[in-house]
């Protein structure tokens, strides 16, 4: 059993091995102690092992999953070994091998392998959640990357600079990520597989296997570095399945243009799909989601990771939100109606993967009858906007399936399809009579209790079934010797304490009636359940279409009914780089407030472009963060096709968003915080264009005032003079406001304050000019700091301020600064010299000592 265990982990890898015993899976050595840490189960040990005790730790098969979904959210990955054959079978293979039948060893295999990506149960799935798996290739410079989502089939192919994986995988958000391991550039998480599998041309061969296709033209144009992560993806998933290949669709192309772009450090600030202290609690998505399903849930993450840049586009889905937001008793209908929707994409890929149960089944036929009730209802409606008309004719076209389904299987199928029960009545007459017939014999064997206990007299006399013996026939141990007789026609099983068991010729006909004909109905159910299940795989492309379009469609409900709830806005999208908000609010913060019944000041937004930047002052704690960020929220909702939280809202289409906060406290967490800062800084300078929308909260503020200042102050030129994107930057440097003057697009804002007597009330209001103090010492005293303490700091701080005044503080100088532009101009004008002078040069014309003589010239004009 060793040898077989070790040659099995020896192909589980760095997975942990659950080796089936019996009603057990057992874990030994290392995996044992990982997984009894991870579960906090006990660990125990089995026999010995080069001297050695071998830790030893097992789960009940039956619990199997709960435990699974522990070690999975854990960061394991696990390798399943299943006894392939019984226990009988493996001394009947001995007896023929001419090996000891004693010690005969039931053969095992590894049948599949459960990883994070590639989960289709349901009970280790999030409904509200996809679970995606990447590939990556690195073809010269640019990356391939397929990503899919294993429980739908959902798959996309796309391609990127190297510089952009970042941002793409922090899109994509994969559960796990697969690399090749001869990769040019290190990639932490991931999972290294041999470079081999990661081929173009194999790629694209599996790829038209499996969709029975000679070419992929028709799904669209698939580049090699895309074909080669497709086929490192397909690679893993037949290891990861032992060869059974789970629910994959024809692939499509993303186009890495068509979505509003941000990068990871944007995604995280802005806490759209997780909040800072991970999660969903506390995030965008968590306060906005009113979808009733579990695929809609999941097409809105997608919509909000993954925001439109297209103006029709978006202006599609804004019609559809707006038609259910002006019509509330069709979508409260459709709402309730979705309520009872299955979760068709997943069932479906249960069922394509092999791992389906006449409950999917099930499933499937409910949600496509579904599908067809909302065709019908929303088809009778008039004025349809065009994406409505545009999905209709997904949800209609299952008629003959549902028929089918619905004659075949019972009302309410079970997940366990070994025991049958799931077809139907009427739907096979061969199976009724087997039925009828294990009916009968039932009838016939309590027929016959009466009949013995009459024949008998024994009142007491029982016949009952266990699943050791069968039917048997028991009475009181008192009455077990009047049975015993030869001629009794009883035959004696099994005594027990009080009681004794016995059978009889017509109690074992009746039985093996029974098993004969169960045994047949089994088989027949089994034979129905591998016909519907093709049928369903027939079917797929049509049924996930259905089940997207539902989603969508829940989608644009929620949208509508979070929209009617909180007084939202139908945005409305223009070209010109603009942004006019009127009343915007932040939902999340709105919403922690309205919890403890406070109320959300709403503020407007106005930038255009000869006022695309903002300066955002004000006391700690006034808002700015939040105004800041509830701009760009809006920006992200209106291009995700969501009304959003404002009174009237006009927004400039924006390509690229970028969010950075600047670090807290450089002391407290590290030289390296203040670096992160800066590179995500770097980024955006590099990356902005200007028709992008950029929002610094207090960027600079993590090292000393002299440099954050002087860092504060250049980001903000480059970003008005160069970049010239729309731009919020909160800071609390007064001393930026000097820029006003010399940055015609920039103005100055602040959020309100008012000291109270002696108590500081923060308004939350922002208003157009500069903030007159800094309220530091107000903040302080707000925050429970003692007064004497702060009476003292009032005392320093006149003191300061009375330096400042006499000396200019540390903006000193500072407005006698050439501006930035002319900097880089006075930079531009002397390249052009001395590339004029290397282009005068005839380098082979040169002796050693004039190119000497050259150098040292050149070196003088720099
Ligand atoms: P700052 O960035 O200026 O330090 P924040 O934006 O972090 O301030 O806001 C601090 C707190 O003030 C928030 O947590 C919230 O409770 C409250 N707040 C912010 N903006 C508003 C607003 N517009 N209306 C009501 N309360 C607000």
């Amino acid at each position: 059993m060793m040898a077989q265990y070790l040659a099995l982990k020896e192909q589980a890898g760095d997975c942990l091995l659950f080796y089936r015993m019996g009603d057990f899976f057992e874990l030994f050595f290392d995996d044992a102690k990982t997984a009894a840490g991870v579960l906090d189960i006990a660990l125990t040990t089995r026999g010995e092992h080069g001297g050695e005790p071998v830790p030893m730790c097992g789960v009940p098969v039956h619990a199997a999953e709960s435990y699974l979904a522990r070690l999975i959210k854990g960061g394991c990955r696990v390798a399943i070994a299943e006894q392939t054959e019984t226990p009988d079978e493996a001394k009947a293979r001995a007896k023929r091998e001419g090996s000891p039948v004693s010690k005969a060893l039931v053969a095992r295999d590894i049948v599949r392998f459960v990883t994070a990506g590639t989960l289709t149960e349901e009970a280790l799935l999030e409904p509200r959640r996809a679970n995606m798996l990447a590939a990556i290739a690195p073809v010269r410079g640019s990356v391939g990357i397929a990503a899919v989502d294993i429980s739908t089939g959902r798959m996309e192919l796309e391609e990127c600079e190297e510089g952009a994986l970042g941002a793409v995988l922090a899109r994509i958000g994969a559960s796990e990520v697969i690399a090749p391991e001869d990769a040019a550039f290190p990639l932490d998480d991931a999972i290294h597989r041999d470079g081999r599998e990661f081929a173009s041309e194999a790629g694209a061969k599996r790829l038209r296997t499996i969709h029975g296709v000679a070419t992929l033209d028709g799904f669209g144009h698939f580049t090699r570095a895309m074909l080669a992560a497709a086929g490192g993806l397909i690679a893993y998933l037949d290891h990861v399945g032992r060869g059974a290949l789970p629910l994959l669709l024809p692939p499509v192309v993303r186009d890495g243009a068509g979505a509003l772009a941000m990068d990871a450090a944007t995604r995280a600030s802005l806490e759209i799909l997780e909040a800072h202290g991970g999660g969903r609690k506390g995030s965008l998505i968590a306060v906005i989601d009113r979808c009733v399903t579990g695929a809609g849930a999941r097409q809105l993450a997608e919509d909000l990771a993954a925001p439109l840049t297209n103006r029709t586009a978006i202006g599609e889905r804004l019609a559809l939100v707006g038609w259910l937001h002006a019509a509330p008793l069709l979508r409260e209908e459709l709402r309730t109606a979705l309520k009872s929707l299955p979760d068709v994409g997943r069932a479906l890929g249960r069922v394509v993967a092999g791992r389906g149960s006449p409950r999917d089944l099930g499933q499937l036929r409910d949600g496509l009858d579904m599908a067809r009730r909302v065709h019908d209802r929303l088809g009778a409606e008039n004025d349809r906007p065009a994406l409505l008309d545009a999905l209709l004719p997904d949800l209609a076209g299952h008629g003959a399936l549902v028929d089918l389904f619905g004659r075949a299987l019972v009302p309410s199928p079970p997940t366990e399809r070994a025991k049958g029960g799931f077809i139907a009545e009427g739907y096979d007459h061969a199976l009724d009579d087997l039925r009828q017939t294990s009916g009968n014999a039932r009838r016939a064997i309590a027929a016959l209790e009466a009949k013995y206990r009459d024949e008998t007299g024994i009142g007491s006399l029982k016949i009952k079934h266990n699943g050791v013996l069968g039917y048997f026939i028991e009475v009181p141990a008192k009455h077990g010797d009047a049975l015993m007789a030869p001629d009794s026609g009883f035959t004696h099983r099994q005594t027990l304490a009080n009681a004794v068991r016995f059978n009889s010729l017509g109690l074992h006909e009746e039985a093996s009636r029974i098993a004969e004909a169960g045994a047949h109905a089994l088989a027949a159910e089994e034979a129905h359940f591998e016909e519907l299940v093709g049928e369903a795989i027939a079917s797929r492309e049509a049924i996930a279409r259905t089940a997207a379009a539902l989603a969508r469609i829940d989608v644009a409900a929620g949208a509508a009914e979070r929209a009617a709830e909180g007084g939202w806005a139908r945005p409305e999208i223009v070209d010109a780089p603009s942004l006019a908000i009127e009343g915007g609010r932040h939902p999340v913060v709105e919403a922690a407030l309205s919890a403890s019944g406070e109320r959300f000041v709403a503020n407007d937004c106005g930038l255009a472009h000869d006022d695309r930047l903002w300066l955002v002052g004000g006391p700690n704690m006034g808002g700015k963060s939040t105004f800041l960020r509830q701009n760009a929220l809006i920006v992200l909702l209106a291009q995700a096709g969501s009304f959003v939280p404002a009174d009237a809202a006009k927004i400039g289409l924006v390509d690229r968003l970028f969010s950075r906060v600047g670090a807290a406290d450089n002391l407290a967490r590290g030289r390296s915080t203040f670096m992160v800062e800066m590179v995500e800084t770097a980024a955006i300078l590099s990356q902005a264009t200007e028709r992008s929308f950029v929002i610094l909260d207090e960027v600079g503020r993590g090292t000393s005032t002299y440099d954050g200042l002087a860092l504060a102050w250049a980001v903000v030129e480059a970003v008005h003079d160069t970049i010239r994107c729309r731009c919020l930057f909160a800071t609390h440097y007064h001393e930026l406001s000097l820029m006003a003057d010399r940055c015609d697009a920039l103005s100055l804002h602040y959020v309100r304050a008012r000291e109270w007597k002696g108590d500081l009330v923060l308004l939350h209001e922002v208003a157009e000019g500069s903030a007159d103090r800094s309220y530091g010492l107000a903040v302080a005293k707000l925050a429970g700091v003692p007064a004497p303490v702060v009476k003292r700091a009032r005392a320093v701080l006149d003191k300061l301020e009375k330096g400042r005044a006499e000396t200019g503080g540390i903006a000193a100088g500072l407005g006698d600064l050439p501006l930035f532009a002319a900097a880089a101009e006075a930079e531009e004008e002397q390249c052009d010299t001395l590339r004029e002078s290397l282009r005068a040069l005839d380098i082979d014309a040169l002796s050693p000592r004039d190119a000497l003589e050259k150098l040292y010239e050149l070196k003088r004009e720099v």
